[in-house]
């Protein structure tokens, strides 16, 4: 059901990264329909179809064209183009979720003392680019044992040394007797577009989906902010508002020498910041999340 004139767009089918690549798209204002065991669904209100797939099949389908955009965690993406010659997709934008970490893993009482501890053993991995990358990078010979699951189990059945897996809390590298010595890769959830040109009305459709999604991952960190100040505290509260551009102005009626200032901020404001406002002479702050947003 691959249609012409609409765009196409791979998300997991199922598991960690299935949800928030769902939330996303709804909170882009995409409206999807079809339960979540169909293996694509059509956008009500956007010439998009979603196509739910494994993850480790997303890079090949928008290397191949076959999907314009995917979303995929960075290690799976990375581990696919080290086995490429040229990468046929590019990275549009860093998600924020699925965040996690590639890490080399030893037996708890064994000796670490950085990566030449690694030299001739064996390391077991479902990631072998990615870990013969860091080897090579590291002038480190080892000998890297591919397993498709169940990684942390190696050291026990006595395949390798080390392993090298995916972390997030570490509990279950701890219930296994295992702990992270070096950090490989850091990893989060992004958005990638093939490198094949699109038509006219595909790279339009394209931008606007772009736009759209920039718009949430800009309004997910900002915030706007409101405060009333005196006139000689004006330059120092500008350059303590996080990220703001010309913040708004309005003299306050009936309090001559006082302004209201409104400001949207493009970090996290932390209380922090709002304690240094309140002592360059701000009151009555306020901080509103932002719900839409486009640039
Ligand atoms: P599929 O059936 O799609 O192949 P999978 O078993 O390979 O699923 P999941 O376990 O759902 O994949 O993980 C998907 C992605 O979520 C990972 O590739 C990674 O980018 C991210 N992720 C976030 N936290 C973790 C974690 N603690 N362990 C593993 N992956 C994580
Ligand atoms: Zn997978």
């Amino acid at each position: 059901m691959i249609s012409e004139g609409r765009l196409h767009l791979a998300i997991q089918k199922s598991g960690r990264l299935s949800d928030f690549s769902r939330g996303l798209l709804r909170d882009a204002g995409l409206r999807i329909q079809n339960g979540k065991n169909d293996l694509t669904a059509r956008v009500e209100n956007f010439p998009i179809d979603l196509m739910f797939v494994r993850d480790d099949d997303i890079p090949t389908f928008v290397s191949d064209g076959v999907c314009e955009f995917g979303i995929v965690g960075r290690n799976v993406l990375d581990e696919f183009a080290l086995g490429e010659a040229e990468p046929r997709f590019e990275v549009v934008a860093a998600l924020g979720f699925g965040r996690c970490a590639l890490k080399i893993a030893a037996p708890e009482r064994l000796a670490y003392e950085g990566p030449q501890s690694l030299e001739g053993t064996r390391i077991a991995t479902s990631y072998p680019c990615i870990l013969q990358d860091f080897l090579d990078r590291n002038g480190v010979s080892a000998t890297v044992v591919k397993m498709n699951g169940a990684v942390e189990l190696a050291p026990r059945l006595g395949i390798a040394t080390f392993i090298c897996d995916l972390v997030s809390t570490g509990a279950t590298l701890e219930a296994n007797g295992l702990r992270p010595v070096e950090t490989v890769l850091e990893s989060e959830a992004v958005l990638i577009r093939t490198r094949k040109t699109l038509p006219e009305d595909k790279a339009d459709l394209s931008t606007r989906l772009l736009s759209r999604i920039d718009g949430v991952l800009a309004t997910q960190e900002s915030k706007y902010i409101m405060l009333n100040a005196p006139e000689e505290a004006l330059d120092e509260i500008a350059a303590i508002l996080p990220g703001a551009e010309s913040p708004t102005i309005i003299p306050l009626v009936g309090r001559p020498g006082h302004f209201a200032v409104h400001a949207v901020c493009q970090e996290s404001v932390f209380w922090e910041t709002l304690q240094k406002l309140k002592g360059a002479g701000a009151s009555a702050i306020l901080v509103l999340p932002i719900e839409k947003m486009m640039m």
